[in-house]
């Protein structure tokens, strides 16, 4: 292909909002455009790197036997509004009307379409397990797109789909999936963080995500210094600091030598970091608490499963959102009580509640509650909503924490003797230097950008959208379901900010958009015909070539083939050519040394080393 014939508008300058060198690059290389914010066209080159990942991952998924359809990105709101999320998904989902005034969504994700599909098909448990996937365009109203294509409105997902009779054959698949996403990553010549996961409102433990590490991510690791453990701050754990009683008698027995609670003035002082001087101790025997706001809440609040009923939650209604999914509480409020020098994690929280989203209480909802201003609340005689207290709290049986009442609070408070919380969790946000929960080693940070993400999901859409098959015994079952994603986009994107340099991309060869860019000093006479030739040979034995033809200075070209990153350049030049022995000259880009091959050896050379690497990367 030359490069005179092809469209690869290649720019010096970058626009200001392209901040990460992914989309400084795609954007000079002549590899997307912006239509609108969060809207990106793809122009040849890109594509053809894009089709790569594309087909990287397809090969994978066919060769773990999931099956590829394709579905309509427009589904009916009807489906959206079966499973629920028609109410619970906010702004982020694109509702349209058509002309007949019917509701339609533009995918964001597929549970809907493909389960209603699965549903209409299915009717024994001879056709299962099934897992299904497809290729397509997703579109998501993104309150902030930013990063080029990593955070775009519009991209584009591989989802797979998958459907079983047990918890083992969804194991399987999960496990299946999980192997192939670790050979795409591979294959795209990616470094892959594989880590646990939040599997929201489902619980359970079957949730991995696959990140790339980046300054500019959206989400915190933390991985273990002597060990494999790596997780999501959503989700990790660590190793108690703390001593938590054995039962609640213990707790009591604990706070026998303690005296008894009392109140403390504390004028205008608020903040732990101010009680911590005031009071002249430290944050780790305070208790915090703070007020949350949770909406669609699944746990059930009643008492129903044994547990006490929650304070407060007699006057709340509960409701399915639409007839099949699961009952929920539309805004229900609850206190969190945490030793003073932790955080709540609100994704833990959140999990825990079955909860779609908990956000802390405005103000004039915290003096409802404790009937105090923001800064006074503690678990003490807090009766009005449930308090819900974080593990560290059991091991306190002396401790500071607001008394409900402007300026006071309580010191000597024992948990067990003084309060005794609706509900006991780890709800703590794990940090750098906490200690590992597998071996006790010492936990360190990284930043990291989620390229795909593997779940199990359970019966939360087969229940809530009403499919089922006959068992063996003629009964009828509700299939568990697993869902698996990776965006295109942010995949391409992660392999740019891995490789490059100063002067360009650094393309894998597997990703590349040609694997050889062919330099003419001066594309006319012997040269031309050198070039041409190699050209010719090297397609023939199935290279990819990039030959530029331009009327430009070398300079301009070397500088253009840097920047767009082609594994090998070939510069072919008179001198070279009026050799004893003709030759030209090969470089690949990720070195900075060039070495004389022989022209009449070049093609053969240069197609056995694009045979073999691909071989290897590929293996
Ligand atoms: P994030 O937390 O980054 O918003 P997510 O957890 O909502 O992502 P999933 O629903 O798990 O994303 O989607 C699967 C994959 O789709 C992600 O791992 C990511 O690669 C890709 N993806 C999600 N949102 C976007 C987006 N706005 N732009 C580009 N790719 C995206
Ligand atoms: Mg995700």
């Amino acid at each position: 292909m030359k490069v005179s014939a092809n469209f690869i508008p290649t720019l010096r300058e970058v626009p200001a909002d392209a901040v990460i060198v992914s989309h400084r690059l795609m954007f000079r290389a002549g590899m997307i455009r912006k239509l609108a914010n969060g809207l990106f066209a793809y122009l040849p080159l890109g594509l053809r790197s894009f089709r790569k990942v594309e087909n990287i991952i397809r090969e994978e998924m066919n060769a773990i036997g999931s099956l590829e359809i394709k579905p309509t990105v427009v589904v009916p709101g009807e489906i959206w509004k079966e499973s629920g999320r028609w109410d619970t998904m906010g702004e982020g989902l694109l509702r349209v009307k058509n002309r007949l005034g019917a509701d339609f969504v533009v995918s964001p994700t597929a549970e809907e379409a493909f389960t209603s599909l699965v549903r209409d098909e299915l009717s024994s448990y001879r056709q299962l397990p099934l897992s299904l996937y497809q290729i397509n365009t997703k579109y998501r109203d993104e309150i902030r797109p930013r990063y080029g294509v990593m955070r775009g409105r519009e991209f584009v997902m591989k989802d797979a789909y998958s459907y079983h009779t047990d918890d083992e054959s969804l194991d399987e698949t999960y496990q299946k999936m999980g192997r192939a996403y670790r050979r795409i990553f591979k294959r795209c010549g990616l470094t892959v963080i594989p880590v646990k996961a939040d599997s929201g409102a489902m619980g359970g433990s079957g949730s991995e995500e696959f990140m790339v590490e980046s300054e500019v991510g959206d989400n915190t690791l933390l991985l273990c210094k002597e060990c494999d453990y790596a997780a999501n701050v959503e989700k990790a754990g660590c190793k108690p600091d703390f001593t938590a009683p054995a039962s609640i008698e213990e707790a009591k027995a604990a706070a026998a030598s303690v005296p008894p609670v009392e109140k403390i003035d504390t004028p205008q002082v608020k903040t732990i970091e101010e009680l911590c001087v005031f009071l002249k101790t430290d944050a780790k025997k305070f208790i915090k608490t703070l007020i949350y706001k949770a909406v669609n809440v699944e746990l059930d609040l009643s008492g129903k499963d044994g547990a006490a009923p929650a304070p407060g939650c007699s006057k709340l209604e509960r409701k399915s959102p639409s007839p099949g999914a699961p009952a929920v509480y539309p805004i229900a409020f609850f206190a969190v009580a945490i030793r003073g020098d932790l955080d709540v994690n609100e994704v833990k929280l959140a999990a825990l509640l079955k909860a779609g989203e908990v956000t802390l209480a405005a103000d004039t909802d915290v003096e409802r509650f404790t009937g105090a201003p923001v800064g006074f609340a503690g678990p003490v005689g807090l009766n009005s909503i449930p308090v819900i207290a974080d593990e560290t709290v059991t091991a306190l049986s002396d401790a500071v924490t607001g008394a409900l009442v402007k300026d006071l609070h309580y010191q000597h408070a024992a948990y067990g003797r003084d309060f005794t919380p609706w509900l006991i969790a780890d709800v703590r946000t794990v940090k750098a230097g906490d200690r590992c929960p597998v071996c006790g080693g010492e936990l360190y940070e990284k930043k990291g950008n989620e390229l795909g993400h593997i779940f199990k999901l359970g019966s939360k859409y087969t229940a809530s959208m009403n499919v089922s098959y006959l068992d063996e015994d003629g009964k009828s079952r509700t299939p568990t379901m697993g869902c698996y994603g990776i965006g295109l986009d942010r995949t391409l994107a992660s392999v740019i900010e891995e490789h490059h340099d100063d002067t360009g991309i650094i393309w894998p060869l597997t990703i590349a958009p040609y694997h050889v860019i062919i330099v003419p000093i001066k594309y006319e006479g012997a040269v031309k015909t050198a070039a041409d030739d190699l050209a010719a040979a090297l397609e023939k034995s199935g290279v990819e070539v990039l030959l530029d033809d331009r009327n430009e200075r070398p300079g301009v070209k070397f500088n253009d083939a840097d920047l767009l990153g082609i594994p090998y350049r070939v510069v072919v030049g008179d001198k070279n050519l009026s050799l004893p022995q003709p030759a030209v000259e090969v470089k690949r880009r990720s070195e900075k040394e060039n070495r004389l091959v022989d022209l009449s050896n070049a093609a053969e050379e240069l197609a056995g080393l694009v045979r073999g690497e691909l071989g290897e990367m590929n293996s």
